[in-house]
């Protein structure tokens, strides 16, 4: 029998020897970064049939099983925090959020009360003051934090709902679901997948969505929203997954709310514009709305994961996401398992803390401005370069077509092939595009230039497709 614990080495230093050994196989992943393929090749792909083994009776030594992550792992990690990563819309993460990050993880928080973690639930409540003062939001906003928007929606969602209903005389909680009044959603037709997980999740399902049209850049037409009122749950996109367009908020939200809506907006990587001199005007009459969610995983370049629901009506949040035991002693301030779907949690405001205290208001705003400077840029280039750029460039997002649909699928795969960047594909106006997101602050001038590069090489290799 192995002795788990190593009781003749004291445990502390069995941590730090182990410690020190992932901080130099992070170092390495970091060194290495601008040598690095951006997606795993054929053959490192092949490595990860390693990890193909049964559990074992016997364990491994800890060393062993850290080897082993550095040998086959680190090479199949997609390299998400170099400069030319472009694919969904991954924030990188900067290095302060990092660091705070691997110092909060020593500390290992379980961030479900203040008397679980003072220093986990302290710093929600300062980011929450904070997030309110950045994206001018109404004072005394409540914000939970959670893994991320789908997430943020559902909470929000759930705030909505069970206040809709309640000002029809429902109590959720009382009677449940079943034989409740009806609430009807209105959203764009590109709203975004995880809205509607979670209104599955919800009970609301698709004979209770009206889908509203939108233009061609994919923001919803005001004139289009139609008559709503006291059962209606509005959602409204900050930044559309593929154009990065906005939806009209100043236009849609002030007769919204005159008729009695909740009015929700996602704003995963969009809400962020609200925080930049630049970009503010994109998020105008942002402020009227009832809840917000959004991602500091993405724009904000906190690590993964980050997410943050944002409600108007801090009291139909908190009863919504109410629990009580016996065991669980609530003080007279903000508790954090009000505020989210999980009780444990662990302490992730302490990076977005970190990262917002270091950036500072001056800092968020040129962080945004980079990014949407170098996605402008993109545009720039490929527009040279002759491919064809199919959405205005209002914030990070740039989507292109090479001709036919057959080469611009061909050309993305030679690109995501070459390891020199990733960009994923959509659909837009119902035909396959190339979609760059620009969403790390470590993308340079020349990442632009070798990602442009390596598509005007691909170009040539499936010359034939044109
Ligand atoms: C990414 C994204 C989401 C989902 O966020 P997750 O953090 O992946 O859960 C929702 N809406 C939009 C517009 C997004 O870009």
């Amino acid at each position: 029998m192995r002795d788990y614990f190593c009781e003749e080495i004291p445990a502390q230093f069995q941590s730090k020897k182990l410690l020190e050994f992932a901080k130099n196989s992070a170092y390495g992943y970091m060194d290495a970064l601008p040598v690095k393929r951006i997606y795993p090749s054929e053959e490192d792909l092949r490595l990860l049939a390693h990890f193909d083994e049964p559990l074992s009776q016997q364990g491994h030594s800890a060393e062993d099983v850290l080897r082993m992550l550095d040998a086959y792992g680190a090479k199949n990690a997609v390299t998400q925090i170099g400069g030319r990563y472009f694919g969904f819309v991954n924030g990188g993460a900067l290095p302060v959020g990092l660091a705070a990050r691997w110092m909060a993880d020593a500390w290992d928080q379980n961030c479900v009360m203040q008397v679980a973690s003072p220093i986990g639930a302290k710093l929600e409540a300062v980011v929450e003051g904070w997030l309110c003062d950045l994206l001018s939001l109404p004072e005394g906003t409540a914000a939970g934090f959670v893994t991320g928007s789908s997430n943020a929606s559902l909470c929000a969602l759930t705030a909505a709902r069970n206040a809709i209903l309640r000002g029809h005389g429902w109590n959720v909680h009382k009677s449940g679901l079943f034989g409740a009044p009806a609430v009807q959603v209105v959203l764009g037709e590109q709203a975004h997948a995880s809205i509607f997980k979670a209104l599955a999740m919800l009970g609301i399902g698709e004979a209770q969505i009206r889908r509203v049209k939108n233009d061609s850049q994919g923001r919803i037409i005001p004139e289009e929203v139609g008559a709503l009122n006291s059962s209606t749950i509005l959602i409204l996109q900050a930044g559309n997954v593929n154009s990065g367009a906005f939806d009209p908020l100043d236009a849609i939200i002030p007769q919204a709310k005159a008729q009695g809506a909740w009015v929700h907006v996602d704003g995963a990587f969009g809400l962020w514009a609200a925080a930049c001199s630049q970009t503010r005007h994109l998020t105008k009459g942002l402020e009227g709305a009832d809840s917000w969610s959004c991602d500091a995983h993405k724009t904000l370049n906190v690590p993964y994961d980050s997410g943050i629901l944002l409600v108007r009506d801090r009291a139909a949040l908190t009863a919504s996401l109410t629990a009580a035991g016996d065991y669980l002693p609530v003080g007279a301030e903000r508790e954090p398992m009000h505020y989210s779907a999980e009780m444990s949690k662990r302490a992730r405001s302490i990076e977005l803390w970190a990262t917002l205290r270091y950036l500072g208001k001056s800092g968020v705003d040129a962080l945004i401005k980079r990014l949407c400077a170098h996605a402008r840029l993109f545009g720039a280039r490929f527009a040279a370069e002759g491919f064809e750029v199919l959405n205005e460039i209002a914030f990070n997002q740039v989507l292109i077509r090479c001709g036919s649909d057959a080469l611009t699928m061909a050309v993305l795969k030679t690109v995501q092939q070459s390891g020199v960047c990733w960009c994923g594909q959509s659909l837009w106006e119902n035909r396959p595009v190339i979609r760059v997101s620009v969403s790390s602050w470590g993308t340079t001038e020349e990442d632009v230039s070798k990602s442009v590069q390596a598509f005007v090489d691909a170009r040539r290799q499936n010359a034939g497709l044109e």
